[in-house]
């Protein structure tokens, strides 16, 4: 391939001979904007300029190989790039400027570029993260769930490759497929992963239009998830190869739900125990009775003892949170905590028994007793010592 007529790099850039550092890069980035491939589709000659402005800045950028330029002219600066000229892998600007190779190099060569964010042809997709919000009884009984993913699917067009129908990958010319290339450094020569095929060897030759040679877009897929029973706030549950589609076809990352719980009205969750608390009369305390009480698995009996003080809680085994690692396996407890209801309004007759009762004496409160009243504020926990088995 014959050379063409080289322009002078300091015209290219559209900056003076005496330019400084920042002067350079801010008309670099000027350039590379107006020239970028994505701006200009139609216009073969906007990505040899594209290129050249590489070039030139590749050169002016760096006060060494300036140097040189500015006395030497394109011989003094040809060493630093290989047989066949400046190519994209001489370029060591791309973190500076990834708001301009982003996406170009995306859309444009078809492969991911630059930072460590993006994925090798052929790898595996990002894993994904979602959120699910349960009722206590979906996370009791547990539920299938519907959850909306915007994930990178594998392009229905292109089946992934990124290619236009028809045609197929290349062999990557700034490798020659070796996916390595060599860098003069001095004295030295080092090898570097490819930048153009970010060392897969090959490139897509004309992109696929659907996907823009990216292989993978973006779509909101709903996903139904099974959420087995007992799960608690902030577990998390793998659904394996249910995140991103890799590139280039590559396998799909997996997506990691995690579960958040909506609060009960009535009742609280700790652990895989459930509490709950009911009022009961104060003749039901001190005669005794069978109550009916609410729990996850339905409405279950319980005997309250004659004589019973008021927030004394009740275990009613087995009727708590079953353990979502091994679903026929023991389940918490449901606890209930029977809270004594004074009446507030009173007929006339009531009144009167009650004023009989007094009468009868035993009702002072003993010192014993207010101690009693004083512990009851504190938490469940504490009071499991008073728990009376039913
Ligand atoms: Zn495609
Ligand atoms: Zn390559």
């Amino acid at each position: 391939m014959r050379a063409m007529a080289k322009h002078d790099y300091y015209e290219v850039l559209g900056v003076d001979r005496t330019a400084d550092e920042a002067t350079v890069k801010k008309a670099y980035r000027k350039k590379a904007m107006e020239l970028h491939p994505d701006r200009n589709p139609d216009k073969k000659e906007a990505e040899e300029q594209f290129k050249e402005v590489g070039e030139a800045y590749e050169v002016l950028s760096d006060p060494e190989k300036r140097a040189r330029y500015d006395r030497y002219g394109h011989d003094g600066v040809k060493t630093a790039f290989g047989a066949g000229g400046f190519q994209w892998s001489d370029f060591h600007h791309f973190d500076e400027f990834g708001d301009i190779f982003g996406d170009i190099f995306e859309s444009f060569f078809g492969v991911g570029f630059g930072g460590g964010g993006r994925a090798q042809p052929g790898g595996r997709g990002r894993d994904l993260r979602a959120s699910v919000a349960l009722t206590l009884e979906e996370a009791f009984s547990g539920t299938e769930q519907t959850i909306a993913v915007r994930r990178l699917e594998a392009c229905e067009i292109c089946r992934g490759s990124g290619c236009k129908p028809g045609t197929s990958r290349r062999i990557c010319p700034t490798c020659r497929g070796a996916g390595q290339i060599r860098i003069a450094q001095g004295f030295f020569s080092i090898a570097t992963t490819c930048d153009r095929c970010r060392g897969a060897g090959e490139i897509v030759s004309s992109p696929c239009p659907e996907c823009s040679g990216a292989g993978r877009v973006e779509k909101t897929v709903r996903l139904k998830a099974r959420i087995p029973a007992g799960v608690d706030e902030g577990m998390q549950l793998r659904l394996a190869g249910e995140g991103e589609a890799g590139p280039g076809g590559g396998r799909r990352g997996d997506l990691y739900v995690s579960i958040r719980l909506r609060e009960h009205n009535r009742f609280v969750r700790r652990g895989a125990d459930v509490f709950s608390e009911i009022p009961i009369g104060f003749a039901q305390a001190a005669l005794g009775d069978t109550i009916e009480v609410e729990t996850l698995r339905g409405k279950h009996p319980l005997k309250i003892p004659a004589g019973t003080q008021s927030h004394t809680l009740f275990k009613i085994a087995d009727h708590g949170m079953p353990n979502p690692g091994s679903p026929g396996g023991p389940r918490g407890d449901h606890y209930v905590r029977v809270v004594v209801h004074t009446p507030k309004k009173l007929t006339d007759r009531q009144k009167e028994l009650l004023r009989e009762l007094a009468a009868l004496g035993d009702e002072k409160i003993s010192e014993e007793d207010k101690g009693f009243f004083g512990r009851v504020k504190d938490s469940f926990e504490k009071f499991k010592k008073e728990i009376i088995e039913e």
